[in-house]
């Protein structure tokens, strides 16, 4: 899933992503909680409408985001308060508050709201924030099943969408069409503490299941031995969304270890710092040996940019802080991650895995 934070992936538009062959997308909640206001958003008919995207959208609790303002937020049984950090203004988020808040926003999957862990924590620390993830799980839930028909697209009817204005065709029609709410797993980097978590969550009921709580900053190694350990735990027919990872090669092992879902902002946010991920490793655009190479970034890839323009190009779009640099070196990036995970489906679909990764990452 590409990230689009702020209901738009950061240079590339709807159109582009569609030829690209993106099928779901990330917004954030906490971002567009504070910009424009998910009322706005709501009275525009939800994401897809007020963005023009047909396809799915996934957003998160805001959770995530409100625990990175180590500085400006304070966590209780209750919620988070927070500050804005655009203008310091204060606000609240708590289980039901996010809740209300993904239902305004009419995505079709919306995550639980956790405590994210941070790391390192010791045993008690780890124990008390997953049993209150575990909590708001629980309230999470209670809130979204008396308030999932207050979605917007389920309370509108196709028709009066469509007279409004756009030519619009994939409304849902259906007035019982929900939202599909995720649990999230925590338990810090306890294998044991991440069972109980699975399991207590699993108890709780959700149509799919995410693993929270990593890339905050630990070796990957422990990383990838967390997610091994709790994949097992979750069942595997049913979703299973690794939060928050990774580059090309561990988005295609954790594929092929029965992750389902993943979202990153690497392909898009090393993009527009000019570092390319290209079949041949990582290409960093801005350096002077490309001022005259005419080769296509990545003579493998199919993609509108190595179609077209050569690196000697691009490294001159980057180096003049063109607008069209960060645009096409994300273009090339998304279609890099999507190229990666269609080659993993093709192979799960043959009933075998490469024996060795998709990249030199
Ligand atoms: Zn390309």
């Amino acid at each position: 899933m590409p990230v689009g934070t702020l209901a738009s992936v950061k240079g590339v538009s709807q159109d582009v992503l569609e030829d690209l062959g993106v099928e779901i997308l990330l917004s954030n909640t906490y971002h567009l909680f504070l910009r424009p206001g998910v009322e706005t958003v709501r009275r525009m008919g939800g994401l897809h409408r007020f963005m023009s995207w047909d396809r799915a959208i996934l957003t998160d609790s805001g959770g995530f985001q409100v625990f990175s303002l180590t500085d400006l937020r304070k966590v209780s049984e209750e919620g988070v308060a927070f500050r804005s950090h655009l203008d310091g203004s204060s606000h609240f988020l708590s289980p039901e508050k996010a809740m209300e808040a993904q239902i305004g926003l009419g995505a079709d999957i919306i995550m639980a709201f956790d405590e994210c862990t941070e790391y390192p924590a010791d045993a008690a620390r780890a124990r008390a924030s997953m049993e209150l993830t575990v909590r708001w799980a629980e309230r999470c839930k209670n809130y979204f099943e008396e308030h999932k028909h207050d979605v917007p697209w389920a309370l509108k009817e196709s028709a009066e969408l469509r007279s409004a204005g756009r030519p619009r065709a994939a409304v849902p029609t259906r007035s019982e069409a929900t939202q599909a709410l995720f649990g999230i797993v925590q338990g810090g980097m306890d294998p044991e503490l991440r069972r109980e978590s699975a399991d207590r969550t699993i108890d709780i009921g959700f149509p799919g299941y995410a693993i929270g709580g990593l890339s905050v900053g630990e070796p990957r190694e422990l990383t990838r031995e967390i997610v091994l350990s709790t994949l097992e735990h979750l069942p595997s027919d049913q979703p299973r969304y690794l939060m928050g990872v990774g580059t090309p090669d561990e988005i295609a092992q954790y594929a092929q270890s029965g992750v389902d879902m993943m979202d990153c902002v690497l392909p898009t946010r090393a993009a527009r710092h000019g570092l390319l991920f290209t079949s041949g490793g990582k290409v960093s655009i801005k350096q002077a040996r490309y001022a005259e190479d005419e080769s296509a970034l990545d003579p493998a890839c199919d993609c509108r940019v190595c179609l077209r323009y050569s690196r000697a190009y691009l490294r001159h779009l980057y180096a003049s802080n063109e607008l069209l640099a960060q645009v096409l070196n994300t273009v090339h990036n998304l279609h890099f991650y999507l190229a990666t995970m269609r080659t993993v489906r093709a192979w799960i679909r043959a009933g075998r895995a490469p024996a060795a990764g998709v990249s030199q990452m």
